[in-house]
């Protein structure tokens, strides 16, 4: 267990030293941070955001700095993994300067790793940069490798362009993880050809179930809902599906493809399968602290952030809301009413 400073010398004195580790009520132990850096995006994804989504006034945004030093505070509090992600992280004017500021944690070894979420587009601009700051995953979503498919699902999204940034993410030297939300009659024919692909190209995939989160327009998401139960049924008729124990505190749950040795992950947050092994909490772009995916209650840190220029404020206001983490969640698609379990979009956030 990391000692927490002794009592009588106050914690700004002790900046940047490690502090007691954060636990939840029921014993779980707080490792992994989730900052959702932006809530804009250049995608329109059908099953995330409606095509005139209005973003958050720039004004309310925390800074890059103080967004590095909130993940600092987490850092200190025992977070051992920052991923950010969005909105798309890497549309946010001078994000690298974060990523850089961020990977000075993985040199003194307080960090194990620091990692995005991305959609892509920007990856080949990127990659050197990520690489260069300490990023040696990262997460692309990618639903599917059929061009047309792709602009109709993404709105906005150009199919070469992602495929060039994943390129360049694999030539930078980073281990590659497709995401790809699983659609009813969109890509459910695709998951085969993708397995081959991320064979070929050695990279992981995971699935995901789609979320009731957030008003997405005219599309309904009971349309869209593609049980993965069903998926890896299906799955397992084509492709030895070896059980593994690999699991990272989150929703999925992982197999190994026998004829690739990738892995396989199944994201199925509607279930409860996980909320006893949960290691996370998420941060917005405007300093709001979520304690669980699937709930409304939250803790603002943004206050606390600009109240003082010692991080005493925000240490107490982060143990404060991690003594509220509730023991799980309740998502759950309205099927009378078509509404969103939850209000917030996913890229408030960040999954
Ligand atoms: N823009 C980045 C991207 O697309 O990777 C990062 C943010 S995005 C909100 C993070 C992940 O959430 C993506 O893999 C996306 O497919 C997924 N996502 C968004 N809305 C979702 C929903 N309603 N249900 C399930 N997954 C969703
Ligand atoms: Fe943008 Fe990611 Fe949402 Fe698609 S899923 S609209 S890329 S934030």
């Amino acid at each position: 267990m990391t000692p927490s400073p002794p009592a009588s010398t106050p914690a700004s004195s002790l900046e940047g030293a490690p502090l007691a580790p954060l636990a939840d009520p029921f014993a779980r132990r707080i490792t992994y941070l989730r900052v959702s850096v932006t809530d804009r995006c250049d995608f329109r994804c059908v099953y995330c955001m409606s095509e005139d989504m209005t973003f958050l006034p720039k004004r309310d945004l925390l800074t890059l700095e103080e967004l590095e030093r909130v993940c600092g505070a987490f850092v200190r509090l025992g977070v051992r993994k920052l991923r950010l992600t969005g909105g798309e992280p890497l549309v946010r004017r001078n994000v690298i300067a974060l990523f850089r500021g961020l990977g000075r944690h993985l040199a003194s070894g307080a960090l194990d790793e620091l990692t995005l979420t991305t959609n892509g587009s920007q990856l080949a601009r990127f990659a050197a940069d990520l690489f260069a700051a300490g990023v040696r995953r990262v997460n692309v979503s990618l639903d599917t490798l059929d061009p047309a498919k792709f602009a109709a699902i993404t709105r906005w999204g150009k199919f070469e362009q992602v495929m060039a940034g994943i390129r360049a993410a694999k030539a930078a030297g980073m281990a590659i993880k497709l995401n790809a939300v699983a659609l009813r009659g969109v890509n459910e024919d695709e998951f085969d050809r993708m397995i081959a692909f991320c064979g070929e190209e050695g990279f992981d995939l995971c699935l995901i179930e789609v979320m009731p989160m957030g008003d997405i327009g005219g599309e309904s998401r009971l349309d869209q809902y593609l049980p993965l139960s069903l998926v890896r049924a299906r799955l397992g008729e084509r492709w030895t599906l070896a059980e593994t124990d690999y699991r990272t505190g989150g929703p999925a749950r992982y197999v190994v493809v026998k004829e690739t040795g990738r892995r396989l992950g199944f994201i199925t947050p509607l279930t409860h399968n996980f909320c006893e092994s949960c290691n996370r909490v998420r941060l917005t772009c405007t300093g709001t602290l979520y304690m669980c995916l699937g709930q409304e209650d939250a803790a603002d840190l943004r206050a606390p952030v600009r109240a003082s220029e010692a991080d005493d404020l925000l240490i107490a206001a982060i143990r404060e809301a991690i003594a509220r983490k509730p023991r799980g969640h309740d998502f759950v698609i309205d099927r009378r009413h078509h509404r969103p379990a939850l209000s917030r979009h996913m890229s408030v956030t960040g999954g």
